[in-house]
């Protein structure tokens, strides 16, 4: 699966920069990350890609020439990547929406806005518009790091143990449950005794209670939105 990038940042996103998974997954192949740089098409002498708002206010927008031009040059090199454009005011990211995105082929590209945003009319060349939380960043580098980390895991092959994805929290509407490793105490707290049991059944029901708690305690809002 192919991701694609287009920023003020490009150096960001240098294979060496992702350890861990993504890191074994691009090396391996099943990922390719390319981060292209708007600055390329720039206005000028002086590359310019930014300006003043209309109307007045504070801050410098994006103009819509270079990033038109970076989207249409990505897209002529790489047909039928699907448009996201990461904003604080898109959809809400989360876990069913990852799983959507990953399905995508050949893959994704990402735009990421700077200073106050994006002139409106670049809306129009987004498929989806993605919001990693209700929160600003300064720029959409990091939400497009995250969002390719959390699609990447996705990827067939990309996991060495998928069936982690099943259990992790959100993969069926809940939190997960309470993980425990050596030693079987540490400063006066156990292991459930459940958890050393060997009982797998026993095991599996405690599992799911304990993430059923979670949920209720943690996320009610999870709970309500779970599909029986
Ligand atoms: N003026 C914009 C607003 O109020 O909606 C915020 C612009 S923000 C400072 C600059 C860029 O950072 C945005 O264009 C977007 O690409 C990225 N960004 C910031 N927060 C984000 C979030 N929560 N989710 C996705 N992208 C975000």
């Amino acid at each position: 699966m192919e991701f694609h990038v287009i920023t003020l940042f490009p150096e960001l996103f240098a294979a060496a920069n992702w350890p861990g998974m993504v890191g074994r997954a691009l090396k391996a192949g099943l990922i390719k990350i390319e981060a292209h740089a708007l600055r390329e098409h720039g206005l000028g002498n002086y590359r310019q890609v930014d300006d003043t708002p209309y109307g007045g206010g504070s801050g410098m927008l994006l103009r819509p020439e270079p990033l038109f031009a970076a989207i249409e040059g990505v897209l002529g090199a790489h047909p039928g990547l699907w448009r996201v454009l990461l904003t604080p005011q898109g959809e809400p990211l989360e876990q069913s929406m990852v799983r959507e995105l990953s399905a995508r082929r050949p893959g994704l590209l990402l735009v990421a806005g700077r200073y106050e945003g994006v002139d409106e009319r670049v809306r129009t060349q987004a498929d989806q518009e993605i919001s990693i939380g209700d929160y600003v960043l300064s720029g959409g580098e990091l939400p497009a790091m995250m969002l390719i980390e959390a699609v990447a895991r996705l990827v067939p092959g990309v996991l060495g143990n998928p069936q982690s994805l099943s259990e992790e929290s959100f993969a069926d509407g809940l939190l997960e449950y309470p993980h425990y490793t050596r030693p079987e105490e540490f400063r006066g707290m156990r292991v459930p005794e459940v958890l050393l049991s060997g009982d797998h059944q026993k095991i599996h029901a405690w599992r799911k209670a304990e993430a059923l708690k979670r949920t209720a305690r943690r996320r009610p809002d999870l709970l309500k939105r779970r599909r029986p």
